[in-house]
Protein backbone atom coordinates (compact mmCIF):
# COMPACT_ATOMS: atom_id res chain seq x y z
CA UNK A 1 0.00 0.00 0.00
CA UNK A 2 0.86 3.51 -0.49
CA UNK A 3 -0.33 7.18 0.08
CA UNK A 4 -1.47 9.24 -2.88
CA UNK A 5 -3.53 12.39 -3.55
CA UNK A 6 -7.02 10.98 -5.66
CA UNK A 7 -9.21 13.05 -7.54
CA UNK A 8 -12.34 11.56 -8.42
CA UNK A 9 -15.53 12.87 -10.20
CA UNK A 10 -19.58 11.38 -9.40
CA UNK A 11 -22.62 12.57 -8.92
CA UNK A 12 -21.95 14.14 -6.00
CA UNK A 13 -19.26 15.97 -7.75
CA UNK A 14 -15.29 15.74 -7.53
CA UNK A 15 -13.59 14.12 -4.80
CA UNK A 16 -9.86 15.02 -3.71
CA UNK A 17 -8.48 13.44 -0.81
CA UNK A 18 -5.36 12.06 0.56
CA UNK A 19 -6.00 8.04 0.63
CA UNK A 20 -4.16 4.60 0.38
CA UNK A 21 -3.68 2.49 -3.14
CA UNK A 22 -2.47 -0.82 -3.85
CA UNK A 23 0.22 -1.34 -5.85
CA UNK A 24 -1.78 -3.52 -8.14
CA UNK A 25 -3.52 -0.44 -8.54
CA UNK A 26 -1.04 1.22 -10.19
CA UNK A 27 -1.79 1.93 -14.30
CA UNK A 28 0.97 0.35 -16.98
CA UNK A 29 4.15 1.14 -17.50
CA UNK A 30 7.44 -0.52 -17.98
CA UNK A 31 9.13 1.49 -15.01
CA UNK A 32 8.33 1.53 -11.27
CA UNK A 33 9.43 4.62 -9.17
CA UNK A 34 9.38 5.01 -5.50
CA UNK A 35 9.06 8.73 -5.85
CA UNK A 36 11.02 11.40 -3.42
CA UNK A 37 9.27 14.81 -3.96
CA UNK A 38 6.59 16.00 -6.23
CA UNK A 39 5.66 19.27 -6.58
CA UNK A 40 2.40 21.75 -7.10
CA UNK A 41 2.92 23.51 -10.90
CA UNK A 42 -0.36 25.48 -11.79
CA UNK A 43 -1.78 22.95 -14.12
CA UNK A 44 -1.83 20.67 -10.55
CA UNK A 45 -3.83 23.61 -9.19
CA UNK A 46 -6.56 23.91 -11.80
CA UNK A 47 -6.57 19.88 -11.71
CA UNK A 48 -6.89 19.54 -7.80
CA UNK A 49 -9.21 22.59 -7.52
CA UNK A 50 -11.25 21.67 -10.73
CA UNK A 51 -11.00 25.13 -12.05
CA UNK A 52 -9.79 23.66 -15.18
CA UNK A 53 -10.24 20.93 -17.23
CA UNK A 54 -7.00 19.31 -16.95
CA UNK A 55 -7.82 15.45 -15.54
CA UNK A 56 -8.88 13.48 -18.40
CA UNK A 57 -9.98 10.05 -16.71
CA UNK A 58 -11.03 9.55 -13.02
CA UNK A 59 -10.24 8.43 -10.90
CA UNK A 60 -6.63 10.53 -11.39
CA UNK A 61 -3.45 10.84 -9.40
CA UNK A 62 -2.61 14.66 -10.07
CA UNK A 63 0.78 15.74 -10.35
CA UNK A 64 2.50 16.67 -13.35
CA UNK A 65 5.89 15.89 -11.93
CA UNK A 66 8.33 13.82 -10.17
CA UNK A 67 11.45 12.80 -8.84
CA UNK A 68 12.69 9.54 -7.61
CA UNK A 69 14.41 6.51 -7.73
CA UNK A 70 13.90 3.50 -10.15
CA UNK A 71 12.65 -0.04 -8.25
CA UNK A 72 11.76 -2.17 -11.68
CA UNK A 73 11.89 -1.92 -15.05
CA UNK A 74 11.38 -3.79 -18.20
CA UNK A 75 13.13 -0.67 -20.64
CA UNK A 76 16.11 -0.78 -21.72
CA UNK A 77 17.06 2.94 -20.47
CA UNK A 78 16.71 2.13 -16.91
CA UNK A 79 17.17 -0.26 -14.10
CA UNK A 80 16.14 -0.86 -10.37
CA UNK A 81 18.39 2.27 -8.26
CA UNK A 82 18.16 5.13 -11.20
CA UNK A 83 17.83 8.50 -10.23
CA UNK A 84 15.16 9.96 -12.28
CA UNK A 85 12.78 13.09 -13.60
CA UNK A 86 9.27 13.18 -15.00
CA UNK A 87 7.69 16.54 -16.44
CA UNK A 88 4.51 16.21 -18.37
CA UNK A 89 3.93 13.66 -20.93
CA UNK A 90 0.21 13.53 -19.86
CA UNK A 91 1.09 12.48 -16.48
CA UNK A 92 -1.45 13.22 -13.54
CA UNK A 93 -3.90 14.49 -16.21
CA UNK A 94 -4.54 11.25 -18.26
CA UNK A 95 -2.31 8.92 -16.53
CA UNK A 96 -1.47 8.30 -12.99
CA UNK A 97 0.70 11.42 -11.20
CA UNK A 98 3.53 12.48 -8.97
CA UNK A 99 1.38 13.41 -6.64
CA UNK A 100 1.93 9.56 -4.59
CA UNK A 101 4.82 7.65 -3.27
CA UNK A 102 5.32 5.49 -6.47
CA UNK A 103 4.43 5.70 -9.76
CA UNK A 104 4.24 3.47 -12.58
CA UNK A 105 4.73 4.62 -16.47
CA UNK A 106 6.87 4.81 -19.41
CA UNK A 107 10.74 4.65 -19.20
CA UNK A 108 9.98 6.88 -22.74
CA UNK A 109 9.20 9.37 -20.44
CA UNK A 110 12.03 9.96 -17.62
CA UNK A 111 15.07 12.12 -17.72
CA UNK A 112 18.08 11.36 -15.71
CA UNK A 113 18.34 13.27 -12.50
CA UNK A 114 20.93 16.24 -13.16
CA UNK A 115 23.89 15.39 -11.11
CA UNK A 116 23.55 18.95 -9.76
CA UNK A 117 20.07 17.92 -7.73
CA UNK A 118 18.32 16.23 -5.23
CA UNK A 119 15.42 15.49 -5.85
CA UNK A 120 14.07 17.85 -3.84
CA UNK A 121 15.61 20.70 -5.53
CA UNK A 122 14.71 18.56 -9.32
CA UNK A 123 11.29 19.63 -7.63
CA UNK A 124 11.72 23.30 -6.42
CA UNK A 125 12.26 23.80 -10.24
CA UNK A 126 9.70 21.58 -11.59
CA UNK A 127 7.65 21.84 -14.75
CA UNK A 128 7.75 25.70 -14.60
CA UNK A 129 11.36 26.05 -13.71
CA UNK A 130 11.71 23.29 -17.01
CA UNK A 131 9.51 25.35 -19.00
CA UNK A 132 11.45 28.64 -17.41
CA UNK A 133 14.33 27.19 -19.52
CA UNK A 134 12.44 25.94 -22.50
CA UNK A 135 12.20 29.77 -23.01
CA UNK A 136 15.50 30.80 -22.23
CA UNK A 137 16.74 28.80 -24.78
CA UNK A 138 13.80 29.57 -27.54
CA UNK A 139 14.80 33.31 -27.29
CA UNK A 140 18.23 32.74 -27.75
CA UNK A 141 17.67 30.39 -30.67
CA UNK A 142 15.52 33.26 -31.57
CA UNK A 143 18.92 35.44 -31.52
CA UNK A 144 17.77 37.01 -28.70
CA UNK A 145 21.19 38.48 -27.06
CA UNK A 146 22.54 40.16 -24.20
CA UNK A 147 23.45 44.07 -25.22
CA UNK A 148 19.84 44.23 -26.88
CA UNK A 149 18.05 45.43 -24.00
CA UNK A 150 15.79 44.95 -21.92
CA UNK A 151 13.94 41.27 -21.41
CA UNK A 152 10.62 41.16 -20.04
CA UNK A 153 9.26 38.33 -17.50
CA UNK A 154 5.35 38.14 -16.30
CA UNK A 155 3.85 36.19 -13.64
CA UNK A 156 7.49 37.38 -12.38
CA UNK A 157 6.82 36.05 -8.25
CA UNK A 158 5.08 32.68 -9.66
CA UNK A 159 7.15 29.05 -10.75
CA UNK A 160 7.55 29.99 -14.37
CA UNK A 161 8.97 33.73 -13.52
CA UNK A 162 11.12 33.29 -10.66
CA UNK A 163 13.66 30.67 -12.21
CA UNK A 164 13.30 32.57 -15.72
CA UNK A 165 14.73 35.43 -14.26
CA UNK A 166 17.71 33.48 -12.22
CA UNK A 167 18.45 31.90 -15.60
CA UNK A 168 18.26 35.26 -17.71
CA UNK A 169 20.20 36.87 -14.92
CA UNK A 170 22.70 34.43 -15.15
CA UNK A 171 23.51 34.69 -18.79
CA UNK A 172 24.16 38.03 -18.59
CA UNK A 173 20.38 39.80 -19.35
CA UNK A 174 18.96 42.74 -17.84
CA UNK A 175 15.59 41.86 -16.67
CA UNK A 176 12.68 43.36 -15.67
CA UNK A 177 9.88 41.98 -13.20
CA UNK A 178 6.37 42.06 -14.00
CA UNK A 179 4.58 41.47 -11.08
CA UNK A 180 1.17 42.04 -8.97
CA UNK A 181 3.38 41.92 -5.87
CA UNK A 182 5.05 45.21 -5.06
CA UNK A 183 6.08 43.60 -1.33
CA UNK A 184 8.12 40.88 -3.21
CA UNK A 185 10.81 43.65 -5.50
CA UNK A 186 13.60 42.55 -2.52
CA UNK A 187 12.65 38.78 -3.91
CA UNK A 188 12.53 39.65 -7.66
CA UNK A 189 16.06 41.98 -7.24
CA UNK A 190 17.83 38.87 -5.21
CA UNK A 191 16.47 36.49 -7.93
CA UNK A 192 18.55 38.83 -10.63
CA UNK A 193 15.75 41.20 -11.52
CA UNK A 194 17.35 44.68 -12.19
CA UNK A 195 13.63 46.39 -12.05
CA UNK A 196 10.23 45.91 -11.44
CA UNK A 197 7.06 47.32 -12.79
CA UNK A 198 3.42 46.80 -11.81
CA UNK A 199 1.57 43.86 -13.56
CA UNK A 200 -0.99 46.85 -13.79
CA UNK A 201 0.40 48.26 -16.65
CA UNK A 202 0.62 45.63 -18.92
CA UNK A 203 -3.01 44.21 -18.11
CA UNK A 204 -4.93 46.98 -19.51
CA UNK A 205 -5.97 47.00 -23.49
CA UNK A 206 -3.07 49.65 -24.99
CA UNK A 207 -2.53 50.68 -28.38
CA UNK A 208 -1.53 47.97 -31.50
CA UNK A 209 1.99 49.80 -32.05
CA UNK A 210 3.46 51.03 -28.68
CA UNK A 211 7.01 52.81 -28.05
CA UNK A 212 9.72 50.42 -28.86
CA UNK A 213 10.91 48.83 -25.45
CA UNK A 214 11.60 44.90 -24.86
CA UNK A 215 14.40 43.44 -26.39
CA UNK A 216 12.27 39.99 -25.59
CA UNK A 217 10.15 38.73 -23.32
CA UNK A 218 9.19 35.21 -21.14
CA UNK A 219 5.27 35.67 -20.87
CA UNK A 220 3.30 33.44 -18.35
CA UNK A 221 -0.06 35.50 -18.20
CA UNK A 222 -1.10 35.58 -21.94
CA UNK A 223 -4.51 37.65 -22.46
CA UNK A 224 -4.10 41.30 -22.80
CA UNK A 225 -0.40 41.41 -21.54
CA UNK A 226 0.96 39.57 -24.40
CA UNK A 227 -0.47 41.46 -26.90
CA UNK A 228 1.13 44.73 -24.56
CA UNK A 229 4.44 42.85 -24.34
CA UNK A 230 4.52 42.72 -28.39
CA UNK A 231 3.07 45.46 -29.41
CA UNK A 232 6.31 47.34 -27.02
CA UNK A 233 8.27 44.79 -28.23
CA UNK A 234 11.88 45.87 -30.45
CA UNK A 235 12.43 45.35 -33.89
CA UNK A 236 13.44 42.01 -34.83
CA UNK A 237 12.85 41.03 -30.69
CA UNK A 238 11.44 37.60 -29.63
CA UNK A 239 8.70 36.98 -27.04
CA UNK A 240 7.96 33.31 -25.50
CA UNK A 241 4.50 32.91 -24.93
CA UNK A 242 4.01 29.97 -22.34
CA UNK A 243 1.48 30.55 -19.77
CA UNK A 244 -2.21 32.24 -19.38
CA UNK A 245 -2.19 32.74 -15.47
CA UNK A 246 -4.00 36.27 -16.73
CA UNK A 247 -6.10 34.32 -19.39
CA UNK A 248 -6.14 31.82 -22.72
CA UNK A 249 -7.52 34.88 -25.21
CA UNK A 250 -5.15 36.69 -27.19
CA UNK A 251 -6.54 40.51 -28.17
CA UNK A 252 -3.50 41.66 -30.33
CA UNK A 253 -3.05 42.94 -33.80
CA UNK A 254 -0.73 41.95 -36.34
CA UNK A 255 1.28 45.08 -36.34
CA UNK A 256 4.30 44.57 -34.28
CA UNK A 257 4.82 40.81 -36.48
CA UNK A 258 4.53 42.34 -39.63
CA UNK A 259 6.03 46.05 -39.22
CA UNK A 260 8.66 44.72 -36.74
CA UNK A 261 9.51 41.92 -37.61
CA UNK A 262 8.32 40.41 -33.85
CA UNK A 263 8.72 36.90 -33.31
CA UNK A 264 6.21 35.23 -31.17
CA UNK A 265 7.59 31.85 -29.86
CA UNK A 266 5.14 29.09 -28.37
CA UNK A 267 6.72 27.21 -25.59
CA UNK A 268 5.20 23.66 -24.90
CA UNK A 269 6.75 21.29 -21.91
CA UNK A 270 4.39 18.65 -22.06
CA UNK A 271 5.18 16.98 -25.13
CA UNK A 272 8.40 18.47 -25.36
CA UNK A 273 11.06 16.22 -27.38
CA UNK A 274 13.67 14.29 -25.08
CA UNK A 275 16.67 16.31 -26.07
CA UNK A 276 14.55 19.36 -25.71
CA UNK A 277 14.08 18.34 -21.92
CA UNK A 278 17.81 17.28 -21.73
CA UNK A 279 19.26 20.66 -22.98
CA UNK A 280 16.59 22.89 -20.76
CA UNK A 281 17.48 20.37 -17.68
CA UNK A 282 21.45 20.88 -18.75
CA UNK A 283 20.67 24.68 -18.44
CA UNK A 284 19.57 24.71 -15.20
CA UNK A 285 22.02 22.06 -13.96
CA UNK A 286 24.61 24.74 -15.10
CA UNK A 287 23.42 28.35 -14.38
CA UNK A 288 21.01 27.69 -11.38
CA UNK A 289 22.34 28.78 -8.18
CA UNK A 290 21.23 25.91 -5.48
CA UNK A 291 20.31 29.09 -2.85
CA UNK A 292 18.56 30.88 -5.24
CA UNK A 293 16.17 27.54 -5.31
CA UNK A 294 15.63 27.84 -1.52
CA UNK A 295 14.38 31.09 -1.98
CA UNK A 296 11.94 30.08 -4.16
CA UNK A 297 10.90 26.51 -2.69
CA UNK A 298 8.47 26.34 0.02
CA UNK A 299 8.07 22.63 1.32
CA UNK A 300 5.20 20.74 2.24
CA UNK A 301 3.91 17.58 3.01
CA UNK A 302 1.59 15.72 0.37
CA UNK A 303 -1.29 16.19 3.18
CA UNK A 304 -1.17 19.71 2.58
CA UNK A 305 -1.05 19.17 -1.07
CA UNK A 306 -4.94 19.51 -1.45
CA UNK A 307 -5.04 23.30 0.64
CA UNK A 308 -1.53 24.46 -1.24
CA UNK A 309 -3.49 23.99 -4.36
CA UNK A 310 -6.13 26.43 -3.55
CA UNK A 311 -3.83 28.91 -2.20
CA UNK A 312 -2.15 28.40 -5.80
CA UNK A 313 -5.15 29.57 -8.10
CA UNK A 314 -5.54 32.43 -5.65
CA UNK A 315 -2.22 34.20 -7.40
CA UNK A 316 -1.17 34.47 -4.12
CA UNK A 317 1.47 32.11 -3.86
CA UNK A 318 5.55 33.39 -4.28
CA UNK A 319 7.63 30.70 -5.87
CA UNK A 320 7.18 26.84 -5.70
CA UNK A 321 5.64 24.47 -3.06
CA UNK A 322 8.15 21.35 -3.41
CA UNK A 323 6.00 18.42 -1.98
CA UNK A 324 7.49 15.45 -0.01
CA UNK A 325 5.67 13.13 -0.63
CA UNK A 326 6.85 10.57 2.12
CA UNK A 327 6.28 13.26 5.14
P1 LIG B 1 2.21 30.22 -10.66
O1 LIG B 1 0.85 30.09 -10.12
O2 LIG B 1 3.38 29.78 -9.85
O3 LIG B 1 2.51 31.74 -11.07
C1 LIG B 1 1.66 32.48 -11.86
C2 LIG B 1 1.93 33.96 -11.58
O4 LIG B 1 1.23 34.74 -12.52
C3 LIG B 1 1.43 34.43 -10.23
O5 LIG B 1 2.34 34.17 -9.19
C4 LIG B 1 1.26 35.90 -10.46
O6 LIG B 1 2.54 36.51 -10.39
C5 LIG B 1 0.81 35.95 -11.91
N1 LIG B 1 -0.65 36.02 -12.03
C6 LIG B 1 -1.57 35.26 -11.41
N2 LIG B 1 -2.81 35.61 -11.78
C7 LIG B 1 -2.66 36.60 -12.66
C8 LIG B 1 -3.57 37.40 -13.41
N3 LIG B 1 -4.88 37.22 -13.32
N4 LIG B 1 -3.08 38.33 -14.24
C9 LIG B 1 -1.74 38.53 -14.34
N5 LIG B 1 -0.83 37.80 -13.65
C10 LIG B 1 -1.30 36.85 -12.84
O7 LIG B 1 2.20 29.46 -12.07
P2 LIG B 1 3.44 28.94 -12.93
O8 LIG B 1 4.51 29.94 -12.93
O9 LIG B 1 3.74 27.55 -12.59
O10 LIG B 1 2.75 28.90 -14.38
C11 LIG B 1 2.46 30.14 -15.01
C12 LIG B 1 1.66 29.86 -16.27
O11 LIG B 1 2.45 29.10 -17.17
C13 LIG B 1 0.38 29.09 -16.08
O12 LIG B 1 -0.61 29.60 -16.91
C14 LIG B 1 0.76 27.69 -16.49
O13 LIG B 1 -0.34 26.95 -16.93
C15 LIG B 1 1.73 27.97 -17.61
N6 LIG B 1 2.66 26.88 -17.85
C16 LIG B 1 2.80 26.47 -19.14
C17 LIG B 1 3.67 25.47 -19.46
C18 LIG B 1 3.86 25.10 -20.86
O14 LIG B 1 4.24 23.96 -21.16
N7 LIG B 1 3.66 26.01 -21.78
C19 LIG B 1 4.39 24.75 -18.40
C20 LIG B 1 4.25 25.34 -17.07
C21 LIG B 1 3.37 26.35 -16.83
P3 LIG B 1 2.74 38.04 -9.91
O15 LIG B 1 1.92 38.20 -8.67
O16 LIG B 1 4.21 38.13 -9.68
O17 LIG B 1 2.25 38.91 -11.02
Amino acid sequence: MFSAILIDKTDAGLQVALTRLDEAQLPEGDVTIAVEFSTLNYKDGLAITGKGPVVRKYPMVPGIDLAGTVTESSHADWKAGDRVVLNGWGVGEGHWGGLAQKARLKGDWLVPLPHAFTPRQAMAIGTAGYTASLSVEALLAAGVAPGQGEILVTGATGGVGSVAIALLAKAGFTVVAATGKAAEEAYLKALGATSVVDRGELSTPGKPFQKERWAGAIDSVGSTTLANICAATKYGGAVAACGLAGGSDFPSSVMPFILRGVRLLGVDSVMAPKPARIAAWARLARDLDPAALETIATEIPLGEAIAAAAKLMDGTVRGRFVVDVNR
